[in-house]
């Protein structure tokens, strides 16, 4: 056989590795503690898996718009004008399986040979494979820790040149929990006044997310950018659906048609029972997210507490998403090293920092969606691998 050659270049997402050696061992008889893949420990609501059981009983069976259920695209567009305060038309909406299929094809859009696409590093591991994969040069956000993970407004302009065609963001963030500020959001938005071809893809999947306050920002605020910005957001995190396939984005008039093209090329639609169960999500009461994002909370301030108190670990505070990021270069182990002994020796699935690009080397990411007792379990085991 002979494979196309930018295949080389494509990228995966290690946690799906961890997560399948930990089966492995757990499969074997140990006692694995999973604080490492990026998935909620809750159940799907129950009237949201009645909602797509009864769509499943009332004949929804066949293909739907590839765009999704008119119902659900102006569900997602009431839901971002309660939310965000910002009116979408519902025909510039496109269901798609997952958060990720968004990411994937606005850097399709815009990536070739020639193009620079900049990206958050540390940041979500798919971004970068999927500008590799396109042959567009990946240009890194540097998200710093003694910036809280936040990134700079002005560093990114200073990034920014002719060839640039698409900034990818993503606050609250993945791996690290950092939440940039709305006073950078603003200052970017203003300099981006001076680059009209420049796209933006602003990945809000963990907008639902924050904590001691923390207001999200979402890019939907600035009108300026509006017909070339990209929103992806979805089910997966806020309802607890990693597994439905499930999320939606927002696209400019301008792309999406181009959207909607490569959704009939790629998935055709999301399933329709999916959809009826993502309409029950958003339409139905909010207490299960509520109280979920709350147990996070609680759970956030024992795992930084406790990585703080650990021999060679600081861990700056996460505003968002579920995960914590502490820098472990005082142990004296490579990122690697400590992922490998965490879960080997330790019994503890985390994943390695430059999983998510190469400015996470020195860190390590907790995705502390477990329970409080694994939590303080995880906690007690790092410290004796640690003590020894
Ligand atoms: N964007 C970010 C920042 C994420 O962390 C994730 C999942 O971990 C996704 C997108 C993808 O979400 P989905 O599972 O809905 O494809």
């Amino acid at each position: 056989m002979r494979l196309a050659e930018n295949l080389a270049q494509l990228g995966t997402e290690t946690a799906f590795e961890v997560l399948a050696r930990a089966a492995k061992l757990q499969a074997a008889g140990r006692d694995i503690i999973n604080l490492g893949i990026g998935q909620p420990d809750f159940k799907t609501p129950e009237h949201v898996v009645e909602a797509a059981i009864k769509a499943m009983r009332d004949g929804h069976h066949g293909y739907t718009p590839a765009r999704g259920i008119l119902p659900l695209r102006e569900a997602v567009a009431a839901d971002t004008l309660a939310r965000r305060g910002a009116t979408v038309d519902p025909e510039h909406i496109m269901i798609m399986p997952g958060g990720k299929p968004t990411m994937f094809f606005a850097i399709l859009m815009f990536g070739e040979p020639g193009a620079e696409i900049i990206y958050p590093n540390p940041g979500f591991p798919i971004y970068e494979s999927v500008i590799r994969y396109v042959g567009a040069t990946p240009v890194p956000m540097r998200l710093q820790e003694d910036k809280g993970f936040a990134f700079s407004a002005d560093e990114v302009l200073a990034q920014i040149t002719p060839k640039t065609r698409l900034i990818i963001m993503n606050t609250p963030a993945n791996p690290t929990g950092g939440v940039t500020p709305k006073a950078e959001l603003d200052k970017l938005a203003k300099g981006l006044e001076a680059w009209p071809e420049v796209a933006v893809m602003s990945d809000e999947i963990y907008d639902r997310m924050l904590y001691d306050g923390r207001e999200h920002g979402s890019m939907l605020a600035y009108p300026a950018l509006r017909d070339r910005l990209i929103v992806l957001n979805g089910w997966s995190k806020t309802y607890a659906m990693t597994g439905w396939r499930l999320g939606y984005s927002i696209w400019p008039e301008a792309l999406v048609g181009l959207a909607e093209k490569l959704a009939v090329n790629c998935h055709s639609c999301v399933n329709a029972p999916t959809q009826f169960a993502g309409l029950a999500a958003l339409n139905g009461p909010q207490d299960a997210v509520d109280a979920m994002v709350a147990a996070f909370d609680a759970r956030r301030r024992v795992i930084v507490d406790g990585l703080n108190a650990l021999p060679g670990v600081r861990c700056a505070e996460p505003g968002g998403a579920f995960y914590a990021f502490p820098n472990i270069e005082g142990t004296g182990m490579t990122s690697k090293t400590m992922q490998t002994r965490l879960l080997e020796e330790a019994g503890v699935a985390v994943v390695a920092g430059p999983s998510f690009g190469a400015l996470g080397e020195g860190f390590v990411r907790f995705s502390y969606a477990a329970s409080m007792a694994q939590i303080e379990d995880a906690l007690g085991r790092i410290r004796k691998l640690l003590e020894q």
